[in-house]
């Protein structure tokens, strides 16, 4: 091991050689304090708050006639987003639609895509699956009059950590309709092949789609090329559009034309929505999938926010992310491994197999995580021993990993976290 990769100065060398350093001056960063939960609750950019500000004063000076005269007409402006978001997500401009919110996306598509028939009726999870996920696809099966005990098939974990490609490829007989699985997981933060996956589904006759939403913005993807039926994902973590911002989804244009699960009239062909037609008509994209009229307010952010990941680059976002993980997790190996520290990583080491989080896993984590955030560090914990640390590659520097690695080893040493109660806050 080199000594001097461990040093402050390092840390700095680091930030001084990044391209992307610059950006961390866009946001609104709490003076004194290190945040490392943007896959949680990304930050306020001032292009964000700019745009936010801006739709509200259209409301002030235009009130109805924003739908049509806004300078980015709220009529337009879900698709209008979509078009922008879709490079993030490698899809087609008229295959993303920012609407609804991410469970309720799911819900959406299921209605659309899960027809189960014959012998195919299952619905092909994991047993790490987000449990939002998990109740959706139950509450799927139960509308269709099936027992989700008998046909929610949920993929196990060797590990209680990650899952196994080809765990995932055994369990797809032909007896699973649609699978639904996470790009990236939300406690260890290993990613899927969802290329792979993908390919695997389609040999077995089923259709595939993907929860992205802890690797929308943060890891590219393919959805088009890779022939993904569908996605969703939301707009708050990576994408740093504001808490509970409208959400995203993603459907091939393969399926365009399909009714959609939930149809509403926001969902009806834009060109001729307000004839107040009683037939129903899709819209030719993923438009289809909207059903009422879209929050303006909530979608405002997002579009200050994609400006910036237009200039960085996902690419360079996706580079950088890597070696923000790949610091920490080096820094934590070299010094905090061993006792009295005993600090385990739980993410996969593989940069093709992690996503833009760390799982640092501690068997005082609840007490440790506490202790962090009482020294101006905003981790977020998940049950059992999960730290979870997420560097944001357009806001975090290096100087930010390395100081949080050493309040990882000054809480153990001054055994200040056994000041705090062992029972976690009720939004962890
Ligand atoms: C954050 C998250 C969601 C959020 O769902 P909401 O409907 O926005 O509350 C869903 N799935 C995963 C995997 C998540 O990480």
């Amino acid at each position: 091991m080199r000594q001097e990769f461990l040093t402050e100065e390092f840390a700095r060398e680091l930030d001084r050689s990044d391209e992307l350093a610059h950006w961390r001056g866009h946001f609104y960063l709490k003076p004194g304090s290190i945040y490392m939960d943007g896959n949680s609750l990304g930050l306020l950019s001032r292009e964000a708050e700019a745009a936010l500000l801006s739709s509200l004063n259209e409301w002030k000076t235009l009130g109805i006639d924003g739908w049509t005269r806004a300078e980015q007409p709220w009529f337009y402006l879900a698709e209008e987003l979509g078009r922008k978001e879709a490079p993030l997500v490698g899809a087609e401009p008229d295959e993303v639609i920012v609407t609804g919110s991410t469970t309720l996306n799911l819900h959406n598509l299921m209605a659309a895509f899960y027809r189960p028939e014959g012998k195919r009726k299952k619905i092909l999870a994991d047993e790490l699956n987000f449990p939002s996920d998990k109740y959706a696809l139950e509450s799927q099966l139960r509308l269709h009059g099936l027992d989700p005990q008998e046909n929610l098939v949920l993929v196990r974990s060797r590990d209680g950590r990650t899952l196994e490609e080809k765990d995932i490829i055994a369990a797809l007989t032909d007896e699973v309709a649609v699978a639904v699985l996470p790009s990236v997981l939300y406690r260890s933060g290993q990613l899927l092949n969802l290329s792979l996956l993908t390919y695997a589904a389609h040999e077995k006759g089923a259709l595939i789609g993907f929860d992205l939403s802890h690797s929308a913005g943060v890891v590219p993807h393919k959805l088009h090329a890779w022939d993904v039926d569908f996605a969703f994902w939301c707009n708050y973590k990576y994408l740093n559009a504001g808490p509970g911002a409208a959400a995203s989804l993603f459907v091939h244009q393969k399926h365009f034309g399909r009714l959609p699960g939930l149809a509403g009239w926001w969902g009806y062909r834009k060109d001729r929505q307000f004839d107040m037609n009683l037939t129903f008509e899709p819209a030719a994209g993923a438009g289809a999938w909207q059903a009422g009229t879209p929050p303006v307010l909530s979608l405002a952010p997002l579009a200050g926010s994609l400006a910036l990941f237009k200039a960085a680059g996902m690419e360079r976002l996706r580079a950088k992310s890597l070696a923000l993980t790949s610091y920490l997790i080096y820094l934590i190996d070299a010094g905090l491994s061993g006792p009295p520290y005993n600090y385990r990583i739980g993410t996969p080491r593989e940069p093709e197999r992690r996503g833009g989080h760390v799982a640092v896993e501690h068997e005082e984590a609840v007490r440790l995580s506490a202790a962090l955030k009482r020294r101006g560090v905003i981790p977020d914990f998940r049950p059992p021993n999960v730290i979870r640390l997420a560097p944001v590659p357009l806001y975090t520097s290096f100087h930010d990993v390395w100081q949080v690695v050493r309040h990882l080893k000054e809480i153990i040493d001054t055994r200040e976290y056994e000041l705090f109660p062992r029972e976690r806050d009720t939004v962890a």
